[in-house]
């Protein structure tokens, strides 16, 4: 064995993460680890986001049984953090066993279950077909959940209540250190974990290519409307430029900052994309000036070289956007709305990303374009169009 130690031994784990559930591990990269000197518990994570392992996996097993248990012991608890169950939780030892259920439908099947003789894991918690589950009360009894992906630990923990489920004596919180028990403003660690949860779907879609209908379900459903804009911006747009092959002949641009070779990426040059606005009927006077402002962050914030569209029923203009632009601007609106011209345009100008502010009523090609989309839409907008992503322009708070 070369692994000389825990830190070798964490490594490895997340190495098995990242190759069997680029979700989790892209949340986990987001978090701290901590080993810490405990035996009443094997580990958990807090509200900030720091999971805590016990030094007692590293003692009592060996080997692949190390990997395995670590492995599914920090996606365990990175899920956790992720969904806000730190954040929710209500002391409840039967509250933990909702959450873990949520939890288990998402590792089932992409990490190993992990039943050891040291402990019981989950061993109750037993998976039957899709997003369905057996939980396993301390008198044997065994209740039936389903659609798991679309609920939940609140309900979940409901539905166990009225089940009337008797919690196994074997299972019990692990005591919290001080540092655990949350203090001051925790808006900052929830906010954490929306960006973990978020993290960890753009970069599962972009190893895989997308991520499964259950999760990409339950991640709106955790996220709906509270979506970092911003961050969603960014992420997207970083998707659309980079990712590119590594240039070897020719020094990053960052190399001499940091004073080391790093290829720079073919073709990395273009940042251009196209900004269509939709103008149609439907969108109101404050949709359009709310469209404007995320044209204006985009040249001027995220720098970014844009040629804006603007369409209804066909194309009406066409039109570079300098880098500095007016606080306000009029667009004429008119009737129907039909995307596919845009689309056709955006491949003419071999734009690198197309982003659309509408609020989603038109015509889509019948085939998904190359181009990688991303729709913005108003606030209060529920859209779910064939290709691309969405993101809903936050509402102001007044
Ligand atoms: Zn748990």
């Amino acid at each position: 064995m070369w692994f000389r130690d825990e830190k070798d031994l964490i490594a490895v784990a997340k190495a098995k993460i990242l190759d069997n559930f680029p979700f989790a591990y892209g949340i986990l990269s987001k978090l701290e680890i901590k080993v810490i000197d405990r035996d009443d518990t094997v580990g958990y994570v807090n509200y900030k986001g720091e999971i805590k392992i016990s030094k007692r996996i590293f003692e009592e097993n060996e080997g692949e049984d190390v990997i395995n248990f670590l492995s599914y012991l920090l996606a365990h608890n990175a899920l956790h953090f992720a969904l806000k169950h730190p954040h929710r939780d209500n002391g409840d030892p039967l509250f933990h066993i909702a959450c873990d259920v949520v939890v288990a439908n998402m590792l089932k099947w992409r990490l190993p279950t992990i039943t050891f003789h040291n402990y019981i894991l989950q061993d109750y918690i037993t998976p039957v077909g899709d997003n369905c589950f057996y939980v396993t009360d301390a008198n044997g009894r065994k209740i039936f959940i389903e659609n798991v992906h679309v609920k939940s630990a609140e309900q979940i923990y409901e539905e166990l209540k009225n089940e009337g489920f008797a919690v196994p004596a074997s299972y019990f919180l692990p005591k919290l250190d001080e540092d655990d028990i949350p203090q001051g403003d925790v808006k900052p660690y929830i906010e954490k974990a929306d960006e973990a949860l978020y993290y960890g779907a753009n970069f599962h879609r972009r190893i895989r290519g997308d991520l499964p209908g259950e999760l990409e379900e339950l991640v709106k459903a955790r996220m709906d409307v509270e979506v970092p804009f911003d961050k969603f911006i960014e992420q997207f747009i970083k998707r659309a430029i980079i990712g590119k092959k590594n240039d070897w002949t020719k020094p990053h641009y960052k190399s001499g900052i940091l004073k080391v070779f790093i290829p720079a990426k073919k073709g990395e040059k273009s940042h251009k994309g196209v900004v269509a606005v939709d103008t149609s009927g439907s969108i109101t006077k404050s949709n359009l000036e709310e469209f404007w402002g995320v044209v204006k962050k985009l040249v001027e914030r995220f720098r970014l070289d844009l040629t804006l569209i603007t369409c209804d029923v066909k194309i009406t203009d066409v039109e570079k956007l300098k880098k500095k632009l007016p606080n306000e601007r009029t667009f004429v609106g008119r009737g129907g709305t039909d995307f596919r011209p845009v689309f056709e345009k955006a491949e003419e100008l071999k734009a690198k990303f197309l982003i659309f502010l509408t609020d989603g009523y038109g015509l889509f090609p019948s085939e998904p374009p190359r181009i990688p989309t991303l729709w913005v839409t108003p606030p209060d907008v529920f859209f779910d169009p064939p290709f691309g992503s969405v993101v809903k322009i936050k509402k102001v708070k007044s």
